[in-house]
């Protein structure tokens, strides 16, 4: 029987919350939704493939299955024109077994509970896949902030900050950018916690600026990521990125930096979609006009050497690369089926389906699963936190030779698993990383 929880429960899930738990056999979460597409059920999903590969293990993998700890926090700040608004923010920290939590911070209208949830998770899976010594976990808050001022935006952040102050640390849990956060956001969180701890505390977040204490390389670390894993996966294809058609949603910190890295390979940027609309240009776009636009505008809409299409046939074009780096649940069985590239590198988290994940391997299509292709940024995340801690920088070229290094020594010991168990590349990264948290957890033992 799923578990009761009958505390007060975010508005996000509304009445009827205990039928959909009855019929809710993946989760046993009590909150969590009915909806099978949310980014939690596809997580879960991914935990119930990898079960069969983890023999004894397996007795943990419950583990895997439930957040340790979700902090629900009210965020009230006082507007500009005197009024008081209200805003939902969420720290959760789903395993902390390796190490501290490390996860970032999303400000958007469509967060929730559950998806925080699933967020954390894949953090708790990409930083055993990349083998750092962290746990996973994931915050953020359900809010617009395009619609807040400057000063509102601040506000905002410092409340949360210290609201969640309870549970984050250098050596708790340690927050960084996502979408819609930034170096500036960090640098605010971490002056909040530092005044109410009386000292400064450079190592509580990640992504900060760096007169802050911030790495070289980290804004552009996660598409450097996508790159590596990249360039990896179409050697072993024999596909040259000289001339490689790629597609990129999404051109924000993970797919503008991917696509700048593939375009100065050799590729060919020959389509891009983002939240201001869809583009195609067969010959490729000039990367630095592109970059220009968006730097001035936001979004892509303008860009004038390329013509304007429907969003949906965004997963018709012809290309060698996709890559979809803006949000989850993008790639839907009936996507995956038109899709006609030859590789999907997922910058972004949960890009996916798990039955769309079905059609792409039936048609021959290999996936480098999010967990592995965007592990780019909590990676140069850690540089920082090892940075801050020992107060000695690196340069950057030190930092992006580590950076491949680790993605590329992770991706072989994921792709000989793969082989080995003849399963897909995310159930291989899922095996590799469930089984460090696992060996964790079980060295540690129970308490009490
Ligand atoms: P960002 O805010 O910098 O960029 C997001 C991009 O997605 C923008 O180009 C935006 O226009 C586009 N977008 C938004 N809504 C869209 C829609 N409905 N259709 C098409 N495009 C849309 O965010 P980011 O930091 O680049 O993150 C993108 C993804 O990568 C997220 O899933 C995030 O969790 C993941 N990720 C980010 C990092 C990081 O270091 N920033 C690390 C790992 C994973």
């Amino acid at each position: 029987m799923p578990r009761r929880v009958t505390s007060a429960l975010p508005n996000q899930f509304g009445c009827g919350i205990h039928n959909t738990l009855a019929r809710s056999t993946m989760s046993q979460l009590s909150y969590v939704g009915a909806d099978t597409s949310s980014p939690w059920h596809t997580y879960l999903s991914q935990v119930d493939r990898v079960l069969p590969y983890l023999g004894p293990l397996a007795r943990w993998s419950e583990t895997l299955k439930r957040p340790k700890r979700a902090l629900i926090v009210d965020v009230p700040i006082e507007m500009d024109d005197g009024s008081v608004a209200h805003f939902e923010g969420y720290r959760v920290q789903h395993n902390l077994s390796r190490g501290p939590g490390k996860g970032g911070v999303r400000y958007h209208p469509d967060v929730t509970l559950e998806e925080v949830m699933a967020l954390s998770a894949w953090m708790t899976v990409k930083c055993a896949a990349v083998n750092l010594p962290y746990g996973g976990a994931k915050g953020g808050i359900r809010v617009d902030p395009k619609k807040l001022s400057l000063k509102e935006l601040e506000r905002m952040t410092r409340r949360y900050t210290s609201e969640i102050g309870i549970i984050i640390g250098p050596q708790q849990d340690i927050p960084a950018p996502d979408v819609n956060t930034n170096a500036q956001i960090m640098a605010w969180m971490m002056d909040t916690y530092s005044m109410n701890i009386g000292g400064t505390a450079t190592g509580v977040v990640t992504g900060k600026p760096l007169h802050l204490g911030g790495s070289l390389g980290r804004v552009k670390a996660t598409g450097r990521g996508v790159f590596v894993t990249g360039r990896e996966a179409a050697r072993r294809l024999n596909l040259p990125l000289e001339g490689a058609r790629i597609a990129v949603q999404g051109m924000g910190n993970v797919g503008g930096a991917a696509a700048e890295l593939f375009v100065q390979a050799g590729a060919r940027l020959v389509a891009v979609q983002d939240h201001t609309g869809t583009l195609v240009n067969p010959n490729g776009f000039d990367i630095a006009d592109a970059m220009a636009v968006l730097k001035r505008d936001g979004g892509i809409a303008n860009y004038r050497e390329a013509e304007r299409i429907e969003d949906e046939a965004f997963w018709d074009v012809d290309c060698d690369i996709l890559i979809p780096a803006a949000l989850e649940s993008q790639l839907t069985p009936a996507r995956a089926a038109r899709v006609k590239a030859k590789l999907v590198l997922e910058g972004a988290n949960g890009p996916t389906l798990p039955a769309a994940d079905d059609v792409l391997a039936e048609r021959g299509i290999l996936v480098v699963p999010d967990v592995i292709c965007n592990a780019g940024g909590v990676t140069v995340s850690y540089f920082e936190w090892v940075q801050d801690f020992s107060s000695f920088f690196w340069s950057e070229d030190e930092i992006n030779l580590r950076l491949d290094r680790i993605m590329v020594d992770a991706l072989k010991k994921i792709w000989d698993t793969a082989d080995r168990h003849r399963i897909s590349l995310r159930t291989a990264t899922f095996a590799v990383a469930c089984e460090r948290i696992l060996i964790a957890r079980e060295e540690r033992g129970l308490y009490p």
